[in-house]
């Protein structure tokens, strides 16, 4: 079970930090491509704007010369007899001088050119008579491009007058898109003026390319005409290339705004907070215990949970190290109720062998804020050992420094579920003797420093007397701590400290060795 959470655990820290390289590469890629990809749809939108403006441009364009055209025919058909007399002729070449348009005016009758603005033809030349079944009803017949035999080529308008004859005018195709010719060319429109039967009739900008993209069809209501627009795949990229540089600059400024946003939210996640949870999650936090032993018989009768974080890159690391920043972030309470599943695992076996044995381990003034506390001391036993075989420990600094009332109740809280209460580091802080007597303790441990003094010239030297003193008047046993030399355990013995816990006997041990030891001090020992 340990080995499985603990790999768990190892998984979900690694993922944490691969989900925080993965979102800051992210931030490095994400908004460029994104922007590159809003850049292309909106270099396409442009373009499909530009080309629907330009089929326009051409087809209103059309409608005005080709409306010129019906209007001047119009006139003329008004003028003319459906013969070739002089007043015909010289109406006809009005027509072409007035006209800003167009080369060439004719009349042709029963399917024959008979005059022009320029000649009398004698014999009648025959031409195409398609413009004569038009419907007047529909204006003006608009022929394909054609080589005329005066000039080059030609659109030829014709407009019928009846049955048998028509006028008509011819139009330079290139005259339609001259004024566009240069706007369509810088922006690689190509556009074609077609007849409604698809036949072109004249075209603007660059030759329709090969790689035509984006097609837009812009239709006359007046003519049956339309002008289709297209450009090309390689213009489209090209203007996108432009686009995309204006947009990429903007997405690398974003991706180095979020790449700082990240940066400081990873500070976050690398905080000394974070490096701890990590830690955990990561299974490198263990539980080392070191013996407590009964001063009058030399038998262990318990140890305290000390933590120990065994450091990747820094090796095995003492709690001085790193339970001020587990008490300053909280961590604490986690990392607590983790110690106290731990101690069940290693544990449980031996408190089931030694009815005596007990455990002690440490808590800080933040578990008095937290409201789950006895809570989680249940669920962490588990019912597997029984609250009454732990004592919590805690310092005189943490009580003063808390609210007193608070930490009364909390106390008597754990206390009722049976465990004991130790008062750690008993001489260190200036509490007296009353303030103590709030709080129900039923140990009191003696602080190395009063332990060190035994045997020296220090004036410190006899208050462990008095210590015990007082504790004997508050019912309190007594553990000295920090005891390391035999001098000290004789005086200690003598004075009737109730237990040791020093490095006389043992230091912090891991559970197997902590088991070892265990198995050979469970019995008296004359020679401790
Ligand atoms: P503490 O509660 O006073 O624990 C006793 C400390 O004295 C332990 O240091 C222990 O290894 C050390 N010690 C015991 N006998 C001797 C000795 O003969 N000579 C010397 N020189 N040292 C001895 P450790 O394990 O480094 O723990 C230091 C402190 O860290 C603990 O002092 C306790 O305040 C804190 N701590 C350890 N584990 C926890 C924990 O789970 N929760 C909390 N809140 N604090 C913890
Ligand atoms: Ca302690
Ligand atoms: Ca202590």
């Amino acid at each position: 079970m340990r080995g499985r959470s603990a790999r768990g655990a190892r998984v979900s820290g690694r993922r944490r930090r691969r989900l925080w390289l993965s979102a800051v590469l992210s931030a490095g890629l994400v908004p460029p491509l994104l922007l590159l990809a809003v850049s292309y749809f909106q270099t396409v939108q442009q373009t499909r704007e530009r080309l629907e403006r330009y089929a326009a441009l051409t087809q209103e364009r059309a409608d005005q010369m080709f409306g010129a055209a019906q209007d001047t025919l119009a006139q003329l058909a008004q003028q003319i007899v459906p013969r070739c007399t002089d007043a015909t002729v010289s109406a006809l070449r009005r027509t072409v001088y007035d006209s800003l348009y167009f080369r060439e005016a004719g009349l042709i009758v029963d399917g024959a050119i008979r005059c022009t603005s320029e000649r009398v033809y004698d014999p009648p030349v025959p031409v195409r008579v398609a413009s004569l079944r038009v419907n007047p009803a529909q204006g003006i017949y608009i022929s394909a491009p054609a080589l005329t035999p005066e000039h080059a080529v030609s659109i030829i308008i014709a407009y019928r007058l009846n049955d048998a004859a028509a006028v008509n005018v011819l139009l330079n195709p290139a005259l339609i898109g001259e004024p566009l010719q240069k706007l369509f060319a810088a922006d690689a429109v190509s556009v074609s003026l077609e007849r409604s039967d698809g036949t072109e009739l004249a075209h603007i900008g660059p030759p329709r390319p090969a790689d035509a993209r984006l097609q837009t069809v812009r239709a006359s209501s007046r003519f049956p005409i339309r002008a289709v627009a297209v450009t090309s795949r390689a213009a489209l990229l090209q203007s996108w290339r432009v686009d995309a540089l204006l947009y990429g600059s903007g997405g690398l400024l974003l991706s180095a705004l979020l790449f700082l946003l990240l940066l400081r939210l990873g500070r976050g996640q690398l905080s000394p907070e974070a490096r701890l949870e990590d830690a955990l999650n990561d299974g490198e936090f263990q539980v080392y215990y070191q013996p407590v032993t009964e001063t009058a018989t030399g038998v262990c009768v318990g140890a305290e949970a000390l933590l120990r974080w065994q450091h990747p890159q820094l090796g095995l690391l003492t709690p001085n190290v790193f339970i001020k920043t587990a008490e300053e972030s909280g961590f604490i309470v986690p990392l607590t109720h983790w110690l106290m599943q731990r101690i069940v695992t290693d544990m449980a076996a031996v408190f089931d062998a030694h009815p005596r044995f007990h455990i002690s381990l440490n808590l800080s003034a933040g578990h008095f804020l937290d409201p789950t506390l006895i809570d989680s001391i249940r669920a962490s036993l588990g019912g597997r050992v029984a609250p009454s075989r732990l004592i919590f420990e805690i310092t005189e600094h943490q009580l003063i420094d808390e609210d007193q009332d608070l930490a009364q109740r909390v106390l008597n809280e754990i206390h009722a579920t049976g465990a004991g209460i130790a008062l750690d580091d008993f001489g260190t802080g200036y509490s007296n003797l009353k303030t103590l007597s709030r709080f129900p303790f039923d140990y009191l441990k003696i602080d190395k420093t009063f332990i060190d003094a035994i045997g020296t010239e220090s004036v410190t030297a006899g208050l462990v007397e008095n210590i015990v003193d007082i504790a004997r008047r508050l019912k309190l046993r007594t553990i000295a701590e920090g005891v390391e030399t035999r001098e000290q355990l004789e005086y200690l013995r003598a004075i009737q400290v109730d237990y040791i816990q020093g490095w006389v006997y043992s230091k912090a041990l891991p559970p197997d060795e902590f088991y070892v030891y265990l198995r050979n001090h469970l019995r008296p020992a004359t020679a401790a």
